[in-house]
């Protein structure tokens, strides 16, 4: 049944040929758009996969919430909450707007909030060399993952307005140390390359509550969970997360390699790869597809169908 709903969800998608590359950062807009792979793992361990699911593109966005759940998992919600708040912004991930009353950025999931964490990981001692990131996402996906070295010096080479944002986060006291060195951490933690099956491993293991289904490993503190999918919820798609959340009932991120990680809680986890995006940065064909697993699986988190447990596993055989 699974293999079949994504075979569907991939014939589904497939039309869908609008929307460009990101070509923002150079080294990204040489992805091949024509790359399409849906990944799908279970939290009882099974796999499954169609289309480009072992391509490699680099996590981008995808990171942010991975990051999210590592702070709180190492650090505890309150110092993250006095360095980033929850609140959905609405703007776009690259906007240069910071909370006005708290002067904090809105949420983990746009890219302030994102290299506020970065900073706060690092003074605590928690990020400190780029290998740090990879370990753990490495844990996460299960397998020994590396970076893009080219992607990395493209962003390092090109990320001005990341570079504006972190500075006026330094004259508001959110970053207090090197920035330079902060943004470069941002950076490597955007260019970890994964494909789709990993992006689903991943997905698998924060609905699992943080412990890897396959490997058996405790990557996240299951108390970690719950904030980290709140907030994928609310803020995952930006400026589309309201629709987003509509049509789909997962907490999803996005990032602009054209990678898409979705979670069914307690259920399974989702990896969506193609390339072209639509106006917001999020992947066309990546939303289609989604949406129609959603549909076909009752994965949507209010759906009377679901009973978000795994009481419906036995029901969703391979
Ligand atoms: N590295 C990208 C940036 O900082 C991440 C953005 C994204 O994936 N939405 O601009």
């Amino acid at each position: 049944m699974l293999q079949q709903a994504l075979e569907t969800a991939f014939q589904t998608a497939q039309p869908f040929a609008e929307g460009a590359v990101a070509t923002y950062i150079p080294e990204l807009a040489k992805a091949d758009p024509s790359l399409f792979g849906i990944a799908v793992a279970t939290i009882d361990g099974r796999q499954v996969a169609v289309g480009d699911a072992n391509a490699p593109f680099t996590i981008q966005s995808i990171s942010k919430p991975l990051a999210h759940a590592w702070a709180l998992s190492t650090l505890g919600p309150e110092k993250v909450r006095r360095r980033v708040g929850v609140e959905p912004s609405g703007d776009a991930f690259n906007s240069i707007i910071l909370d006005p009353k708290s002067g904090r950025p809105f949420n983990p999931m746009v890219n302030a909030g994102a290299i506020a964490l970065v900073a706060l990981l690092s003074e605590e001692g928690v990020f400190q060399t780029p290998g740090d990131f990879l370990a753990l996402c490495s844990r996460a996906a299960g397998r020994s993952l590396a970076f893009d070295r080219q992607v990395f010096e493209s962003e390092q080479l090109t990320g001005n307005r990341n570079r504006a944002m972190a500075y006026l986060m330094l004259n508001n006291g959110i970053i207090r140390s090197n920035v330079e060195a902060i943004l470069d951490l941002y950076f490597w933690q955007c260019s970890v390359l994964v494909t789709a099956r990993d992006i689903a491993m991943i997905a698998a293991t924060l609905a699992n509550h943080g412990t890897n289904p396959v490997t058996d490993e405790a990557v996240f503190q299951p108390a970690s969970i719950p904030d980290t999918l709140s907030v994928m919820f609310l803020c995952g798609m930006y400026d589309f997360a309201g629709e987003w959340t509509c049509r789909t009932g997962l907490p999803a991120k996005s990032g602009v390699a054209g990678g898409i990680i979705a979670i069914a809680n307690r259920q399974l986890g989702l990896g969506l790869y193609s390339p072209r995006l639509d106006s917001r940065g999020n992947s066309v064909r990546g939303i289609h597809a989604c949406e129609s697993l959603s549909q076909q699986l009752a994965l949507h988190a209010f759906h009377p169908d679901n009973h978000a447990s795994n009481l419906l596993l036995p029901t969703i055989t391979p």
